[in-house]
């Protein structure tokens, strides 16, 4: 609380000097910088904001975010354009890396390096796009002693997933050897870290973008060839010739179906997104007659035990120069624009968001 006038007579220099420091760090320190979305009256806005931490949601850890990310559902989220926000307000942002600053949960201590991603947060509990975050320390997987923060948030739920896919693809039998991989959407952010933990481990890589004009981009990261997306992105036959032993998924609807159509016999394909749509419209004969496999890959609700196997698969599998090839680091108050920008297709690979640029 500030003094009146007259009671600064009371002090002298030195002291009113450490008053005016105290008053102005100590609220300084409580406020920090975040995306918050608000809903009132069933009107929406998105805007960087100043809050207090005493307002963080529940949570056993505190943490300083350095890094969070722009994925395509912080786009949805951002943009209002799908139902991702089931609380009000809420502080966006399904991403974050940063150091513990307290914390009452056994496994971590102030210091840590950790990483969030998921669990519901920047859903349902006060997210990452923010200079600090209250979360559950079973939710948070430590920071590899590969990577940085912001290398980790490079990566985040996309590059994650991307991992995900591909240790379904192993555990299905998808070796190098089997034959060519095929990944969809692959100029976008799953896509580009697929391409280059897959060519890393010697796969034969196939690109099916709808940006031809980062074919150079998409071989830089390890892909062998590239097609144009218009192949795969209309109704095809329920079954037609064999192509791929396997493939990374993306994008959804007709083009997952085109894929299944064309994998080769038991060949598996891992279906992580929806960018073309959330529909299947696909027949039964792909896997009733070449026994193919369709694996379902979730990265929001994974299991631990998954996601430290992944996260030490990226720290062994992806190359830090693709990675940085992969990646644009922008600020917060750069990344309300970046959300509706991943919608519209116009980002190539990652955003990593500097919260304190
Ligand atoms: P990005 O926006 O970075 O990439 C998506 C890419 O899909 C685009 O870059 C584009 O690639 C392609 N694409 C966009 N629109 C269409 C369209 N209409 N038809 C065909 N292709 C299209 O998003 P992410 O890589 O972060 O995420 C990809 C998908 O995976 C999203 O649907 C996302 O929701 C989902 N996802 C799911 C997760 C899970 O846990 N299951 C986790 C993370 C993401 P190009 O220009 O090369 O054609």
């Amino acid at each position: 609380m500030l003094m009146s006038h007259s009671d600064w007579s009371f002090l002298k220099l030195p002291e009113i000097a450490l008053v005016l420091l105290k008053t102005v760090f100590v609220e300084e320190d409580s406020m920090f910088k975040a995306i918050l979305l608000t809903k009132t009256d069933g009107e929406f806005s998105a805007r960087v904001a100043d809050i207090d931490d005493t307002e963080l949601t529940e949570g056993d850890v505190s943490v300083r975010v350095e890094y969070s990310t722009i994925n395509y559902k912080d786009g949805l989220a951002i943009a209002n354009k799908a139902p991702i926000v089931r609380k009000w307000p809420m502080v966006a942002g399904i991403d974050g890396a940063g150091v513990v600053e307290q914390s009452s949960h056994p496994r971590w201590k102030k210091g840590d390096g950790v990483i969030l991603n998921g669990w519901g947060v920047g859903e349902t509990h006060w997210g990452c796009l923010a200079q600090k975050a209250k979360l559950k320390g079973e939710w948070l997987v430590p920071l590899p002693a590969a990577f940085t923060t912001k290398q980790a948030m490079a990566i985040g739920t996309a590059g994650y997933t991307a991992m995900l896919c591909v240790l379904a693809l192993e555990k299905h039998g998808v070796t190098p050897d089997k034959g060519e991989v095929l990944v969809t959407g692959a100029s976008g952010g799953v896509g580009s870290v697929a391409i280059a933990i897959l060519a890393g481990r010697g796969y034969t890589v196939t690109a099916s973008t709808g940006r031809l004009h980062e074919a150079d981009y998409l071989k830089e990261l390890g892909a062998s060839s590239v097609i144009d997306r218009r192949e795969l992105s209309s109704p095809g036959s329920p079954i037609a010739k064999e192509q791929w032993a396997g493939a990374v998924d993306a994008v959804g609807s007709h083009t997952l179906a085109n894929v299944c159509a064309r994998l080769k016999y038991r060949g598996a394909v891992a279906a992580c997104g929806l960018a073309q749509g959330l529909d299947f419209p696909a027949s039964v004969a792909p896997f009733i007659l070449r026994g193919i496999t369709l694996v379902g890959i979730d990265s929001v609700m994974c299991p631990m035990e998954s996601r430290l196997d992944a996260w030490q698969r990226l720290a062994k599998d992806l190359d830090p120069a693709k990675l940085d090839k992969i990646t644009s680091v922008i600020s917060l108050s750069e990344a309300i624009a970046k959300a509706h920008d991943i919608l519209a297709g116009k980002v190539r690979g990652r955003l990593a968001v500097d919260v304190n640029g």
